[in-house]
C-alpha cells in the first residue's frame, strides 16, 4: 500500500544454530534487550512522523495559496483555515511531547552511565524507564500524521486523490504507522497496563492518591485560584485532568478487580485521557519555556488554548464513558459531578485562535512554527 522504498518480507528461523561468539548481550537477557528495542522504535516513530507531517502541511498551504475557487484563493475560506490550524496545532503538540521524552531519556541515561559505568546497560534501563511515554508518542504521533495527511488530501480536493500529487503518497505511507511497532490497540493497552504495574511495584503512589480523591468525591471542585497567571491556569487544568484519570483508574479497579484486563474499552478510555493529558502538559511546558526567552509567544498560546480546550472535552467524554461502565446508582451522580468540575475550562474563542495560526501559516506559505 505504501512505504514502497522499504522492502517487506517475512523471515523464518527454523532449527537455526547461533555460534556462542555471536551472542548479543548475556544469555537470558535477550527479552529485556528486545523490549528495549521496541520502546526505542516507538520513540523514534513518534519523532519520525513529525517530518512527514511538516511536509504534508507545506504541501497543503502551498496548494491552498495557489488554487482559486469562486474567484478567490481557497486559503481564504474559514473551513480550510480550520483544517490548516488543526494540522499545525496537532503537529506542534506532538513535537513538544517528543522533545520532552527525548530530553528525559538523555538525562536519565547520563545519570545512569555515571552511576553504573556501563553505557549499554544505562541506555536499556533509561529507555525502559520511559516505556509508557514511548507508547504514548507512538500512538499520538501516528494518529497525528494520519489526521494531517488525510486533511492534506482533502485540502487538495480531487487533485489530492490523484497519484501525481505528493499528498496521495503521503496518505498511503502514513497508514502503516498505526500498525507496526505494536498496533495502536496494543500500545493503548500498554500505556495503562505498564503504569498500573509500576504503581503496584511501588514506583509511585497511584492508588493512594486515587483512594483519597475517591473518598472525597463530593468535595471536588475545579480548584480555581483568584488571580492565577496564564500558565498557572493551564497547570491547574492539567492537574485536574490527572485527577479525573485517577478517579477512573480507582473506580475501574474497584469494580473489575483482576478482570479489568479484559475490559479493553475501559482501558482505552483511561489510555485516551493519559495520552491527551501528557501531550497537553508537554505543550504547556514548552510554551512556558519559550515565553521566558522568545518574547512574543501569542500564537503558541493560541495553540495551547485550543489544545487544552479540546483535551478537556476528551477527558470529559472518556471519563463519562468509563464511569458508565463501572459506577453504581449510588456513586454515579457524585462521579459525574466530580468529572464535570475536573474537566471545566474557561470558554475561549477557538475560531479566532485557529484563524490567527492559519493566517501565519498562509502568510509564510510554509511551516515556520
Ligand atoms: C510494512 C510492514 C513492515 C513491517 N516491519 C516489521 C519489522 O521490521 N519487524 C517486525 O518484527 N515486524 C514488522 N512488521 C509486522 C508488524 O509489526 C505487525 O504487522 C503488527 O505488529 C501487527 O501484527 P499482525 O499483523 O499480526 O496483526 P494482528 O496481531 O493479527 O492484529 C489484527 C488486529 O487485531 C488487533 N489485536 C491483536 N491483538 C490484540 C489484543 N490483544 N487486544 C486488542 N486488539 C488486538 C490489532 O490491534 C489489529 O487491529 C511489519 C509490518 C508491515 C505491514
Amino acid at each position: 500500500m505504501g512505504i514502497k522504498g522499504s522492502s517487506t518480507a517475512q523471515i523464518y528461523f527454523n532449527d537455526v544454530k547461533v555460534p556462542v561468539e555471536n551472542l548479543l548481550g548475556k544469555r537470558g537477557e535477550g527479552f529485556r534487550i528486545a523490549l528495549s528495542i521496541l520502546h526505542m522504535g516507538r520513540l523514534k516513530l513518534g519523532a519520525n512522523v513529525i517530518g512527514a507531517a511538516k511536509k504534508a502541511i507545506n504541501d497543503s498551504v502551498k496548494y491552498a495559496n495557489e488554487r482559486k475557487q469562486f474567484g478567490v484563493l481557497i486559503s481564504t475560506f474559514g473551513a480550510l483555515k480550520h483544517k490548516m490550524a488543526e494540522q499545525v496545532i496537532r503537529l506542534f503538540a506532538s513535537e513538544s511531547a517528543v522533545y520532552r521524552v527525548s530530553s528525559d531519556i538523555d538525562n536519565l541515561m547520563k545519570k545512569m552511565t555515571v552511576d553504573c559505568g556501563d553505557y549499554g546497560r544505562a541506555s536499556i534501563e533509561a529507555i525502559s524507564h520511559y516505556a509508557v511515554e514511548a507508547a504514548i508518542l507512538k500512538v499520538v504521533g501516528s494518529e497525528m500524521l494520519d489526521f494531517v495527511a488525510d486533511e492534506a488530501v482533502q485540502i487538495h480536493g480531487g487533485m489530492g486523490y490523484s497519484a501525481e500529487m505528493d499528498v496521495e503518497r503521503g496518505y498511503r505511507d502514513s497508514r502503516i504507522n498505526r500498525i507496526f511497532e505494536g498496533t495502536n490497540e496494543i500500545n493503548r493497552l500498554l500505556v495503562v497496563d505498564t503504569a498500573m504495574k509500576r504503581a503496584m511495584k511501588g514506583e509511585f503512589d497511584l492508588f493512594g492518591e486515587a483512594e483519597k480523591l475517591y473518598s472525597g468525591l463530593e468535595t471536588i471542585t475545579d480548584n480555581k485560584i483568584n488571580g492565577e497567571s496564564y500558565f498557572q491556569e493551564k497547570s491547574r487544568y492539567i492537574k485536574n485532568f490527572k485527577n479525573a484519570i485517577l478517579i477512573c483508574i480507582h473506580g475501574a479497579s474497584k469494580c473489575f478487580g483482576k478482570g479489568l484486563i479484559s475490559e479493553q474499552e475501559v482501558l482505552n478510555n483511561i489510555a485516551e485521557m493519559m495520552m491527551e493529558s501528557y501531550v497537553s502538559e508537554s505543550l504547556t511546558l514548552r510554551v512556558e519555556k519559550m515565553s521566558l526567552t522568545n518574547g512574543n509567544v501569542s500564537l503558541y498560546k493560541d495553540m495551547l488554548d485550543v489544545n487544552v480546550f479540546d483535551t478537556a472535552s476528551i477527558i470529559r467524554k472518556s471519563a463519562l464513558e468509563a464511569i458508565g461502565s463501572f459506577s453504581t446508582p449510588d456513586s454515579c451522580t457524585s462521579l459525574i459531578k466530580a468529572i464535570e468540575n475536573l474537566s471545566r475550562v474557561e470558554c475561549i474563542n477557538v475560531k479566532e485562535a485557529r484563524r490567527r495560526i492559519a493566517d501565519k501559516l498562509i502568510e509564510d506559505n510554509t511551516y515556520k512554527f
